[in-house]
C-alpha cells in the first residue's frame, strides 16, 4: 500500500481536497480528506490524444514548411526522413521520446503510427519497460490490426478507406482519421466512416459539429501543432459543446510532446475553462482509448502525477487547478505513478 498526499484534485470536476490517495495493487483504494503539511499537488497522469511519435526522426527539419510540404502522405518530408531512418535509429528516437513524454507526466499516448505493421512494431518494441503505454492507431494494409490497437487513417481526401474501416469493424477496433486540418472538403467523407475518432477538425462548420453530434464522435484536438503548420485555429469552444474533445501534442518534429505546453496553450488561446482543459488532457483521451484512469477516485487505475506545489515555478499561486493548467512544466514533476 502506498499513499500520496497534499491537494488531491479529486473527480470529474477535479476538486481541490487536502488529503490523501491510497493506493494498493496498482489501483486507487481510498481518497481521504485528512490534514496533511505535503505541498504536493496529485492529478490524474496525462493522456495525449494525438502524437505521431515516429517522426522522432525529424525533429525541427520541417520548419517554415507548409502542411503538405511537412507532413502530407505520401512525398512530404516526414516520410522521406522516416523511409531513410534506419529500424534501430527509429526505435532509439522514439524510446527517447517517450521516455521524456513519461518525465512531464504522460501514461498513454494515443499514436498515428506509419509505415504499417513493420511500424507498429518499431513502436511497441521502444515502449517496452518505458512507463508511457501507446494506443497503436497503424496504417497500411488492414492486416496491421495483427499488432496495432486500431487503424489510424491519414484523411478522406487522401484514398478510400472503406476496408480499413471494415476492418476495425469485423474486429472490434477503433478507426480513427485525420478530418479539417487544411480545409473542411474531408469532414463529411471522414464522418461517412463513421470513425470511433476525428483528429483536429479546425475547419468544422456548424453542419459538421451537429453531425458529430449526432453520431457522438469524439476529437483529439491539437492546437499548437495547427498554429505551427499554420491551418487556422480549432473552435474549441464549439467542439466542447458538441462531443468529447481530448488534447494531443500531434507531430514530434513539430513541438515537444509536453501535455504542459498543450494545456497552456488551450487554455490562454481558447475560450475554454482550466478544469475543461484538465479533463481534455487526462480522462477525455483516457475515455478515447478505452483506459481505466483519467479520474481520480476509488476503483480507477492509480495512473498518477504528483507535482511540487512549492517549487519556485509553482509556489504561491492561488488555485491548483490553474497552476497545473496555465504554469507547470516537467520541472514541477516529483514522481509518475503506475
Ligand atoms: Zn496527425
Amino acid at each position: 500500500m502506498e499513499e500520496l498526499s497534499g491537494t488531491v484534485l479529486v473527480g470529474d470536476s477535479f476538486d481541490p481536497v487536502r488529503g490523501r490517495v491510497v493506493v494498493e495493487d496498482g489501483r486507487i483504494e481510498a481518497v481521504e480528506e485528512t490534514d496533511t503539511d505535503s505541498t504536493d499537488i496529485v492529478l490524474p497522469a496525462f493522456v495525449n490524444a494525438h502524437t505521431h511519435l515516429g517522426d522522432s526522426v525529424a525533429k525541427e527539419a520541417a520548419v517554415g514548411l507548409s502542411l503538405d510540404e511537412a507532413v502530407a502522405p505520401p512525398d512530404s518530408l516526414k516520410h522521406r526522413r522516416l523511409a531513410a531512418a534506419d529500424r534501430d535509429e527509429l526505435v532509439s528516437a522514439m524510446r527517447r521520446t517517450l521516455r521524456f513524454m513519461r518525465r512531464t507526466g504522460t501514461i498513454s499516448a494515443l499514436d498515428f503510427r506509419e509505415s504499417g505493421p513493420a511500424g507498429a512494431r518499431a513502436l511497441r518494441e521502444a515502449a517496452e519497460g518505458v512507463g508511457v503505454d501507446p494506443f497503436i492507431f497503424g496504417s497500411g494494409d488492414p492486416s496491421v490490426l495483427d499488432v496495432a490497437d486500431g487503424y489510424g487513417a491519414s484523411g478522406a481526401n487522401d484514398d478510400d478507406f472503406a476496408a480499413e474501416r471494415g476492418a476495425c469493424e469485423e474486429r472490434g477496433c477503433p478507426f480513427a482519421i485525420h478530418a479539417g486540418e487544411p480545409d473542411a472538403t474531408d469532414i463529411h467523407p471522414a464522418l461517412e466512416l463513421d470513425p470511433e475518432l476525428l483528429v483536429h477538425m479546425v475547419h468544422a462548420e456548424r453542419e459538421h459539429l451537429e453531425r458529430v453530434a449526432e453520431q457522438s464522435v469524439p476529437i483529439a484536438v491539437c492546437p499548437r501543432a495547427n498554429a505551427v503548420l499554420d491551418v487556422g485555429k480549432p473552435p474549441i469552444r464549439e467542439l466542447l459543446d458538441h462531443t468529447t474533445v481530448a488534447l494531443g501534442t500531434d507531430n514530434v518534429m513539430l513541438n515537444q510532446p509536453s501535455m504542459f505546453r498543450e494545456m497552456a496553450t488551450a487554455a490562454k488561446r481558447f475560450d475554454v475553462a482550466d478544469r475543461e482543459v484538465l479533463r481534455m488532457a487526462t480522462a477525455a483521451g483516457a475515455e478515447i482509448a478505452g483506459l481505466d484512469c483519467g479520474v481520480i477516485e476509488p476503483g480507477r487505475r492509480a495512473a498518477l502525477l504528483v507535482l511540487d506545489g512549492d517549487s519556485d515555478n509553482l509556489c504561491g499561486s492561488v488555485d491548483p487547478v490553474s497552476a497545473v493548467v496555465r504554469r507547470a512544466t516537467g520541472m514541477d514533476v516529483e514522481r509518475v505513478v503506475g
